[in-house]
C-alpha cells in the first residue's frame, strides 16, 4: 500500500466527483491519495478504513464499491472512522471537530448514510457487529458473512444501489417495525432526526447486546 500527496485528486473513480476531493483509496492501484491541504487526520483514518475492507480487497466486491454500493459503503467507512475519533476523544479534537464541522478538512462526510448507520447501533446493531462484514478475512467468504449479520441482526439487504438514504432509512423503518415491534421503530426514527452529538455518541451504542449506560471509553 502507497500513499500519494498530491495537489489534485488523479485518482480514475474519483475524477468526475464534483464534491471537494480530501482524499480517496485506489483500490486497483493499492493507493492513498491525500490532496494538497484539503486532507487531515479523518481523512487518513478514513483511507485507511477502506485499505482494510472487503469492499477493496475482494475482487467480487470491488466494482460493487467504485459503482453502485458507492454511497453506503462510503457512510459504513466514515461512520467506522468515527470511532477511531471518539475513541481519541480526550486527547485530541478530531471528533468534535468532526462533528460540528468546524474545519472543511475533517467535517463529517456522506452524512445522512453515516446518522442511518448511528441510529442503527443505538437500537439494534452492536457496535462490533461491523467487523464481520467490512474487515478483510482471506479466505472467509463475504456473502456468507453478509448473510449470517443480515440474519443475526435481523435486517433487510442495506447494499443496494439506493437512489438516496431515504430509501434506505424507509427500508429500515418498516424492517425495525416488523422485527423489533413499533417501539423500535420510533426509537430508530427519533435518532434520524436527532443532532448529530446525539446520533453519533458513541458510547451510548449497543455493544455485546446491551446498551451502555455511560458515555464511557469504546
Ligand atoms: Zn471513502
Amino acid at each position: 500500500m502507497e500513499i500519494n500527496f498530491v495537489r489534485e485528486p488523479a485518482l480514475r473513480h474519483l475524477r468526475c466527483k464534483a464534491v471537494l476531493i480530501r482524499g480517496g483509496y485506489d483500490p486497483h492501484l493499492r493507493k492513498i491519495e491525500l490532496v494538497g491541504e484539503c486532507w487531515c487526520r479523518k481523512t487518513l483514518v478514513h483511507e485507511t478504513f477502506h485499505t482494510l475492507s472487503y469492499f477493496t480487497r475482494d475482487e467480487n466486491l470491488v466494482e460493487k464499491f467504485l459503482g453502485e454500493w458507492r454511497f453506503v459503503v462510503e457512510g459504513l467507512t466514515e461512520f467506522l472512522t468515527g470511532i477511531v475519533l471518539y475513541s481519541e476523544r480526550h486527547t485530541r479534537l478530531c471528533y468534535e471537530r468532526w462533528l460540528a464541522k468546524t474545519h472543511c478538512a475533517c467535517s463529517i462526510s456522506y452524512e445522512a448514510y453515516v446518522r442511518i448507520f448511528g441510529a442503527l447501533s443505538h437500537v439494534v446493531l452492536p457496535l462490533d457487529s461491523y467487523a464481520s462484514i467490512f474487515l478483510y478475512r482471506r479466505g472467509v467468504d463475504w456473502n456468507e458473512s453478509y448473510r449470517s449479520f443480515l440474519a443475526r441482526y435481523k435486517l433487510p439487504d442495506i447494499l443496494r444501489d439506493w437512489e438516496g438514504p431515504s430509501d434506505l432509512e424507509a427500508l429500515l423503518l418498516d424492517g425495525i417495525e416488523r422485527e423489533y415491534g413499533r417501539e423500535k421503530r420510533g426509537e430508530f426514527e427519533k435518532l434520524l432526526e436527532e443532532d448529530l452529538e446525539v446520533v453519533l455518541n458513541y458510547g451510548r451504542m449497543v455493544r455485546g447486546g446491551v446498551l451502555s449506560s455511560s458515555d464511557g471509553p469504546i
